[in-house]
C-alpha cells in the first residue's frame, strides 16, 4: 500500500499540531520530530550560559556548536520524547516559562535557523517521518508528501496551554497565557526568516471545536485519502512506490 513518507505539520503554539503529529507517527510507525524542541533547547542553553537573548552572534555560535539529541522517551512521565543536551536530560526544562518567553526572539536569528534546519533535514533524509514546527512545509521540507497547517482560536490555545502549565505545577492566569500566545504568534509570523505561514499546497485543519478523537479521525482520513490518490496515480502511470 502507498503511504506518504514525509508529513509536514505546521501551525501556531498550542494549535494541536504536536498532538496530531505524535498520533500520526505512532499510527504509521514513523519517526516523530517536534522541531520546536530544538529551538527550545538552544534557548535553554543560552539562558543557562547567561547569554543576552539579544546577542545574535553568540546565540548563533551556540546553535552551530551545541549537540542536541531528540531520543525515544527515557522516562514514562508523559513525555513524547527525551531531549538531551550534551547528555543531560532537559525534556521538561525546555518547557519553562523563561524558555517560552525567550524562544521566539531566538528563532528570528537566520544563523540559528540555518543551523537547526540542516539538522532537521539530516534527520528527515531517510523518510518515514512526521515533522512538526512553523516552517516545515515552507522551508525545511518543501517537498513533503503531505503538508498540514493546524490552527485554533487564540482563546482555545491559551486555554490548552493553561491546562499544560497547571499540570506542570505553575498556574499563570488565562490573561497571561493569552497575552503570551499572541506575542509569540506575532513574532513567529512577522519575522523575516521563515515566518509562520501555511505552505501554498497545505491542508488547513481547524481544531478549535474538535476533541482529540475527532482530530485523530480527521487526520487519519487525510492520510488514507492520500494513499488512495497516490495509488491511483501510480496504477495509471504503471509505476508504484516501494514502501
Ligand atoms: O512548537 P513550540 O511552541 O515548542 O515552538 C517554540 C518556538 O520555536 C516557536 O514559538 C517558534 O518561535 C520556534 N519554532 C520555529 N520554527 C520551527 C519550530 C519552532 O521558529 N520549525
Amino acid at each position: 500500500m502507498c503511504k506518504p513518507s514525509t508529513i509536514a505539520i505546521d501551525g501556531p503554539a498550542a494549535s494541536g499540531k504536536s498532538t496530531l503529529g505524535y498520533y500520526l507517527a505512532q499510527r504509521l510507525a514513523y519517526l516523530y520530530l517536534d522541531t520546536g524542541a530544538l529551538y527550545r533547547a538552544v534557548t535553554w542553553a543560552a539562558l543557562q550560559q547567561g547569554l543576552d537573548i539579544s546577542d545574535e552572534e553568540s546565540i548563533t555560535r551556540l546553535a552551530e556548536d551545541v549537540q542536541i539529541d531528540v531520543l525515544p522517551p527515557a522516562v514514562a512521565d508523559g513525555r513524547q520524547y527525551t531531549v538531551a543536551l550534551g547528555g543531560e536530560d532537559i525534556t521538561w526544562e525546555i518547557r519553562s516559562p523563561e524558555v517560552d518567553r525567550a524562544v521566539s526572539p531566538v528563532s528570528t536569528y537566520p544563523g540559528v535557523r540555518e543551523a537547526l534546519t540542516q539538522q532537521m533535514r539530516r534527520i528527515a533524509a531517510p523518510g518515514r517521518v512526521v515533522m512538526v514546527g512553523r516552517d516545515i512545509g515552507t522551508v525545511v521540507l518543501p517537498d513533503a508528501d503531505i503538508k498540514i497547517y493546524v490552527v485554533a482560536s487564540a482563546e482555545e490555545r491559551a486555554h490548552r496551554r493553561l491546562l499544560d502549565r497547571t499540570e506542570q505545577g505553575c498556574a499563570p492566569s488565562f490573561e497571561q497565557m493569552l497575552h503570551e500566545i499572541r506575542r509569540r504568534d506575532e513574532i513567529d509570523s512577522s519575522r523575516v526568516a521563515a515566518p509562520l505561514r501555511p505552505a501554498a499546497e497545505s491542508i488547513l485543519f481547524d481544531t478549535t471545536a474538535l476533541t482529540k478523537e475527532q482530530m485523530f479521525d480527521a487526520v487519519e482520513q487525510l492520510v488514507n485519502s492520500f494513499a488512495c490518490h497516490a495509488s491511483a496515480e501510480a496504477r495509471s502511470s504503471g509505476g508504484g512506490r516501494s514502501d
